[in-house]
């Protein structure tokens, strides 16, 4: 027995689109450290990333239940829909704080592929977690800003003609609130590099198009400022709730495929004259991670529900995000497990999925930072920091 699953018509579809894309596909570009740049464009192609998108901008119109359902059966299927699934969510904030303007002019373009909106820059070296520490900042020039800083981690920069850029526009010690006095700028990636902006890519151990921002006197113009000047950070604040339930789903993704794996694997190998599948030690922490997984998938289908009721979501998102993020990386190491020594060669393509669910814990927010949330926030427990 497995939860429910919604929208099946575009489950069977993006199903049917992954299978051209089999582990040998994904293998090849994570030896290379390379953008799976032909599975991107079918599912830009097929409208897929265009999901959330309102129909009066050439968008599908849907709400992110299916979102959901697109980016967990793209791991379902053993694929990675961290290349892209910022596609989904980064328009989110122009779309509800974008003027009619900004978003005329940019939605159509996201909508149909034309013009890629992959990237969302927040996270800072000094600043880490703690995100009214960013430094970046952008001081105003008459029609520009101009802005000068880093940024670390940034990913899909190298593969985006826009991003959205969290920046300092009143110093931290000027602000009531320390979360007042940062802004959101629409970044056109085309127009900056080289003109103030460079970007160095971070080899990290899965393939994730990781980059360092630097900016040196980038002058962006005033306007591309999404929502309010020193508002940035409630501009960005409900963009994670939708992020963080979507990355859900993917985890929810590889739980099942990890789930499935091991399932296989476990009645077809014979040790002992007999499946391995057959001792209640390979079998119990396989049907283990089973009932983890669909308990953690009851939990992203309630948060996605909330969001698209538009009723306040923020615990379910972060809940769904830690408890799918802990089922994945569960059943990844039941896979492994039960893979035996196969569990590490890289034909079977279970280390790669091991490698890459593993960054769900830290990113996007860590469990901690979840943990905090949870207990300051639902429990009123004192706060620590
Ligand atoms: C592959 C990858 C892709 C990423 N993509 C993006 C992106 O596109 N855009 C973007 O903006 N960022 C991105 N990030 C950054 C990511 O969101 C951060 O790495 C993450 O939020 C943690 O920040 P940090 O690395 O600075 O860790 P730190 O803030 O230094 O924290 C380190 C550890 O200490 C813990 N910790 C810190 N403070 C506390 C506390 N008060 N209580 C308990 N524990 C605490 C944290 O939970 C964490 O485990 C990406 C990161 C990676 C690795």
């Amino acid at each position: 027995m497995a939860t429910e699953k919604t929208f099946p018509e575009i489950r069977d579809a993006v199903a049917a689109l992954c299978s051209q894309y089999p582990g040998e596909y994904w293998r090849a570009l994570d030896v290379d450290k390379a953008y799976p740049t032909d599975f991107v464009q079918a599912l830009t192609d097929g409208g897929y990333l265009a999901t959330l998108i309102p129909e009066q901008y050439g968008g599908a119109g849907l709400p992110l239940a299916a979102g959901c359902a697109v980016l967990e059966e793209v791991h379902r299927s053993g694929g990675n829909g961290a290349a892209c699934h910022a596609q989904m969510y980064t328009m989110g904030t122009v779309l509800r704080h974008g003027s009619d303007r900004q978003k005329a002019q940019y939605l159509p373009g996201i909508a149909d592929g034309s013009m890629r909106l992959q990237a969302f820059a927040v996270t800072e070296p000094t600043s880490g977690t703690d995100t009214s520490r960013i430094r970046t900042r952008a001081v105003r020039d008459g029609e520009h800003y101009v802005v000068n800083g880093q940024k670390v981690f940034i990913s899909r920069t190298e593969h985006s003609d826009l991003m959205v850029l969290l920046v300092r526009t009143t110093p931290r010690e000027e602000c009531v609130k320390h979360t007042d006095g940062m802004s959101v700028l629409l970044v056109d990636m085309r127009d900056a590099l080289g003109q103030g902006l460079s970007i160095q890519p971070i080899d990290t151990v899965m393939n994730h198009a990781s980059t360092a921002l630097f900016f040196d006197d980038l002058r962006v113009p005033v306007d591309n400022l999404i929502g309010d000047e020193g508002g940035g950070f409630s501009c960005i604040l409900d963009g994670l709730n939708a992020e963080r339930i979507l990355i859900g789903a993917e985890c929810i993704g590889d739980a099942r495929w990890f789930t499935e794996k091991a399932s296989c694997y476990a009645k077809e190998r014979q040790v002992f004259d007999r499946p391995i599948g057959a001792n209640q030690g390979v079998q119990f922490p396989i049907a283990r991670a089973h009932i983890q997984t669909e308990a953690a998938a009851l939990m992203v289908q309630h948060a996605a529900q909330r969001y698209d009721a538009g009723e306040s979501a923020g615990a379910e998102a972060n809940m769904a995000k830690l408890l799918a993020s802990e089922a994945a990386w569960a059943a990844g190491d039941t896979c492994v497990q039960t893979f035996g020594g196969y569990g590490f060669a890289r034909d079977y393509d279970v280390e790669r999925k091991f490698r890459e669910t593993r960054l769900y814990q830290v990113a996007p927010v860590s469990t901690n930072l979840i943990l905090s949330h949870i207990a300051t926030r639902e429990l009123d427990l004192p706060r620590s920091f």
